[in-house]
């Protein structure tokens, strides 16, 4: 299987060449020359298969052998999965026969991005293993340096996916103090020698604007090979469809009825978790439309009600949260505090506070592939469809929007609905679940998509069942939650939320580089000082200020 750039030219990867790259040259994102239909009888092969022998069969369809042996590719995956602490690794929650939750949050961190990130980390070493281990002794060793930025919600997933791995070392910025304590402690109680949590005096954005900087400088990137782990890479969207498969047939099991009809929801972002979804349907697993669920942050609800994709939404002047500016939302992609007045709104459920999607141009791909009907050949095709959408993402880089061709809107209304929640309605959300029989705490994300599945269930048919994929344990997003339920008398955030794994977490071991300023200088040199030292800091002071 290779790969090729979302936005046309002839280059073809490997895929551990499209692993290793993560974003094409030409600014587009790796998608799979064909997608792979299943085997014969796989409902029949499959159906008892564990998390682990699912995905051990489903990514070999996107991996030749001649790349990772199926012996190799059984190692990485049990190593990426053992971190599980559930036996099912994602299991299902009944809600009721109509309404399932696929909880993905059973990995280290309590967040999904586990699923992916720990596979990455795994495949990451073992490419570098092998690269190095074919070099002669006087050859200097393959390494990576991992740079990323964050929020605080999704950094720990990286860390926990690159600690202790060989030949990596991992550098996340955080804005210090703004980070909830325990999703700072969640990333600085990691103490392996090739994790550094830099805690940066400034903002997430600040912290943004740095590791861009650090990317565009071309020669600090080449000595120090900086790498991302960004929802763009491809393995994390091959490692996510998994659990379409396996919550598939359990729910199939449970119901013992092969008429029923799944609808997946999904609380989402970058489009990652959802295109995995996307994928999932194309190679053959019986689902009806996806349904996309955003936060007010909703680019792409709009895009599904209009075909047009735009950062502002310009049809909404009057509405009650545009507290947009049209020239900077419009300008580029930089994320803006709300207190910038611009761009990413701030809500409940931050893992989706997004701007524009950066998975969504893999979906545009297959869309401008449906409207690329003037050529016949499907190589002719394909190059047309990455012509079309290199002239939209041009339009969406100059002008902040683009309208689709209502052919490219007709096929994306096939395969998805599109809905969008407010704060208002997680809140809602989170209360009605608790108190419903069975009663469920869900996190912020997750009832994004709970509240979206209530919307779209009344236009469903009488077989369908509703599969809504939980992205977070609701412990990791305590204010939101703490905020709906405080009041409850019944409720106790100690007793009904608190994992075991968090009790003691604030007062574990720390390590953590203070920096002062947000200057990327700064930080090249924290980066040149430790990035070549295997263990560095390790016997070093816990908290180092530059
Ligand atoms: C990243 C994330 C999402 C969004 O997933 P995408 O793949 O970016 O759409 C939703 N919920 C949580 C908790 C996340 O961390």
């Amino acid at each position: 299987m290779k790969y090729f750039s979302t936005r046309g030219g002839k280059e073809e990867l490997s895929f551990e060449e499209t692993v290793l790259t993560g974003l094409a040259p030409n600014g587009g994102l790796y998608i799979p020359e064909h997608i792979p239909s299943l085997p014969e009888n796989w409902q029949e092969k499959w159906k008892s298969h564990s998390f682990m022998d699912l995905s051990v069969e489903i990514l070999s369809l996107y991996i030749s052998e001649e790349e990772i042996t199926r012996t190799d590719l059984r190692k990485i995956v049990e190593k990426s999965y053992k971190t599980f602490r559930h036996p099912e690794t994602t299991p299902l929650q009944k809600l009721n026969d109509k309404k399932y939750v696929l909880e993905l949050f059973h990995g280290p961190t309590f967040a999904f991005k586990d699923v992916a990130l720990q596979l990455l980390g795994n495949l990451f070493e073992f490419f570098l293993l092998r690269r190095n281990a074919r070099k002669s002794a006087d050859e200097k060793p393959e390494k990576l340096t991992v740079v990323g930025a964050t929020s605080g919600d999704t950094g720990s997933a990286a860390i926990y996916g690159l600690r202790n791995k060989a030949n990596i070392s991992i550098f996340i910025l955080h804005p210090k103090g703004r980070v909830s304590p325990i999703q700072e402690a969640q990333m600085t109680t990691v103490t392996d020698a090739n994790v550094h949590n830099l805690a940066v005096k400034g903002t997430f954005d600040d912290c943004q604007d740095i590791v861009k900087a650090l990317f565009a400088d071309r020669e600090f990137n080449a000595t120090h090979r900086l790498g991302a782990v960004n929802s763009i890479n491809w393995a994390r969207i091959l490692a996510q469809t998994v659990y379409y498969f396996l919550s598939f047939f359990h729910v199939r099991s449970q119901l013992g009825d092969s008429q029923a009809e799944l609808q997946y929801v999904v609380p989402t972002g970058n489009f990652g978790d959802i295109l995995a979804g996307y994928y999932a349907k194309q190679m053959g697993l019986p689902m009806g439309k996806l349904v996309v669920a955003t936060n007010a942050n909703d680019i792409l609800a709009r895009f599904w009600k209009s075909g047009k994709y735009e950062k502002v939404d310009t049809a909404a002047s009057t509405q009650e949260e545009t507290a947009t500016d049209p020239v900077n939302g419009a300008s580029d992609g930089k994320q803006m505090t709300a207190s910038g007045g611009s761009g990413v709104k701030e809500t409940l459920s931050p893992a989706m506070d997004i701007l524009v999607s950066s998975n969504f141009e893999r979906l545009l791909w297959y869309l401008a592939y449906e409207a690329a009907a003037s050529s016949t050949d499907a190589h002719a095709r394909r190059l047309e469809a990455g012509d079309i959408v290199n002239g939209w993402m041009g339009k969406v880089k100059q002008d902040g929007r683009v309208e689709v061709p209502t052919a490219a809107l007709v096929a994306a209304r096939k395969d998805f609905f599109a809905e969008r929640v407010s704060d208002d309605q997680i809140l809602e959300t989170i209360r009605a679940h608790f108190t419903s029989e069975p009663s469920y705490v869900a996190d912020p994300h997750t009832a994004v998509g709970l509240y979206a599945a209530g919307v779209i269930a009344p236009q469903n048919s009488a077989s369908t069942s509703q599969i809504i994929l939980s992205t977070a344990h609701p412990a990791k997003f305590s204010e939101a939650v703490t905020r709906a339920l405080g009041n409850s008398p019944q409720f106790d955030f100690a007793r009904d939320v608190l994992p075991e794994e968090f009790h003691g977490l604030l007062e574990r071991e720390k390590r953590v580089i203070d920096v002062e300023r947000p200057d990327a200088e700064l930080i090249k040199a924290v980066i040149a000082n430790k990035a070549d030292k295997k263990d560095a800091g390790s016997q070093g002071l816990p908290r180092t200020s530059i």
